[in-house]
């Protein structure tokens, strides 16, 4: 059920300066630093979407494919 190929993030590497700051700040350790130095989701399955990394990416370069909190959902009357 869980879609492996389906990164939570996604990270524009044009944008990417391996500066490693969304490696050491995620929470859940789902970045890891590639033999390039580009960090990549190794384990995509543990992210919770907190956001930390988006937020704390010097160049923005990092984006949240899904919200973190997005359960609101306007159906009551
Ligand atoms: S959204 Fe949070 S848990 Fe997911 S990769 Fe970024 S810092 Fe890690
Ligand atoms: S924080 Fe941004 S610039 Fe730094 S390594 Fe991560 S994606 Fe690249």
């Amino acid at each position: 059920m869980n879609k492996e190929n389906e990164e939570p993030i996604h990270i524009f590497s044009s944008w990417c300066k391996r500066c490693g700051i969304c490696t050491a700040i995620c929470p859940k350790n789902v970045l890891e630093n590639g033999p390039d130095g580009y960090p990549f989701a190794a384990r995509p399955e543990d992210c919770i979407l907190c956001g930390m990394c988006d937020a704390h990416c010097p160049d923005y370069a990092i984006t949240l494919k899904a919200k973190p909190e997005v359960k609101e959902e306007g159906e009551h009357e």
